[in-house]
């Protein structure tokens, strides 16, 4: 099979899994707050967990392309899902696949990709969100093993994860260069949840809790990379994941651009159609742009990660545009329809609260001005940067 033709399957697979299973269950999945485990399940069986990874560990050694596209369409449906499959993929397996030892690669990554196990990923703690420098989870090394102990906040999949990539310092003199990854697995010893879902403003169908470390017993070969080599897993994960949330925040506003172009031809006010008005002409003009930048943008970023060039930048531009792109077609949306809207009835308001999230989550919208920033600053001028800033990288 060539790969045009397997793009091709994925494709329809993605396109058959969302119509069938996603969209019809997308409003109750927000409305019950229910965590979406049967499309996590049906995903894990159809491949679509493994997109982006090999074959050898069950995935389907697709570009990261084809799995961004996968991502935006399922954002479109159901961001819920969208986000869960975000963490997952992108932020427990993703730096498993990149900086994993070929065990790991062989224990964790494959069960991630069939979706036999769920993935978190856990960095931000109550004290240390942005500033990820200020972590004070701590893991100290033993003969063949290290001890940690701290607590984790606001982690998606808390409550239903298998597998942790956990960042813990190892070395707090050094800061951000003392800081380490590790996989933990859900039944270690010394690591519970709150066991309290967070309620949040939207993505409610998304888990997201609080992990708890006491004195849990981690063997070195659970180390990723290697130690006080968390900084580099965590610059590359994060990247790679606001990606992922650039797609999300693509996919929402196009399924809220695509709800105002039937709207506006079927609403009438004043004898006129909506779309005779020229201040929605207005909104519907600024939405094409905006959207249009974004997908550009984010295509840019996926396509120099996928030819192997430094990409952290354009992830970080289009994370950026993206997500501030999705808030205000939301919201322009939500207008468009009054107070029709407004109403629980239509996911029009859905969509305007998942989108904020793409503002806050895998850094906040100020990180990636800084981020971006420094970068140029950077390239101009090398020696006066000083790279350890300590900001969410
Ligand atoms: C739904 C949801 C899911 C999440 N999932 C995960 C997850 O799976 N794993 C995980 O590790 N984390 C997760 N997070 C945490 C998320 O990454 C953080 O909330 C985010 O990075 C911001 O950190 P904070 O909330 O502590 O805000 P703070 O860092 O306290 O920031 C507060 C405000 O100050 C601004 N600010 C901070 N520093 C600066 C600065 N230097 N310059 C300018 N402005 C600044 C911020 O932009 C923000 O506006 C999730 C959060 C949410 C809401």
């Amino acid at each position: 099979m060539t790969v045009n033709e397997m793009q091709q399957i994925v494709e329809e697979t993605a396109a058959n899994f969302i119509k069938t299973f996603v969209e019809p269950a997308a409003g109750e999945i927000d409305e019950q707050e229910t965590f979406p485990m049967s499309n996590m399940k049906e995903m894990g069986r159809l491949g679509l967990l493994g997109i982006p990874f090999p074959e050898e560990y069950e995935g389907l050694d697709q570009s990261f392309a084809s799995y961004i596209s996968f991502v935006r369409q399922l954002a479109g449906a159901c961001a819920s899902t969208a986000m869960t499959v975000v963490a997952h993929t992108c932020l427990s397996g993703h730096p498993i696949h990149s900086f994993g030892s070929p065990l790991q690669k062989t224990v964790h990554l494959s069960r991630l990709a069939t979706g036999e196990a769920i993935g978190a990923f856990a960095l931000t703690e109550s004290g240390s969100g942005s500033d990820m420098a200020s972590m004070r989870t701590r893991a100290v090394e033993h003969d063949d093993h290290y001890v940690l102990n701290g607590s984790k906040t606001f982690i998606t999949n808390a409550n239903v994860a298998d597998i942790y990539l956990v960042a813990a310092s190892t070395a707090p003199d050094k800061k951000m260069l003392g800081l380490t990854v590790f996989i933990l697995e859900k039944g270690m010893k010394g690591i519970s949840t709150s066991s309290k879902k967070e309620r949040k403003l939207g993505m409610r169908g998304a888990d997201m809790g609080e992990l708890i470390f006491q004195d849990v017993i981690i063997p070195k070969e659970n180390v990723v990379g290697r130690k006080n080599f968390g900084l580099e897993v965590l610059h590359e994960t994060l990247a790679s994941a606001r990606m992922g949330m650039a797609a999300i925040a693509v996919g929402i506003a196009e399924e809220a651009q695509r709800h105002c172009l039937q709207y506006v031809k079927q609403r009438k006010q004043f004898d006129q159609y909506l779309y005779q008005f020229q201040t929605i002409k207005n909104m519907l003009a600024d939405m094409e742009v905006n959207l249009n930048a974004s997908r550009l943008l984010l295509e840019r970023a996926v396509h120099l990660k996928d030819s192997g060039k430094p990409f952290a930048k354009e992830a970080s531009e289009a994370k950026l545009f993206a997500s501030e792109t999705a808030t205000r077609i939301t919201k322009d949306a939500v207008q468009i329809f009054g107070g029709y809207g407004y109403s629980r009835e239509l996911p029009l308001e859905r969509l305007f609260r998942d989108a904020k999230l793409t503002e806050i989550g895998d850094g906040t919208s100020e990180i990636q001005r800084l981020i971006i920033a420094d970068e140029l600053i950077k390239r101009r001028a090398k020696s006066s940067f000083n790279p350890v800033g300590g900001q969410k990288l």
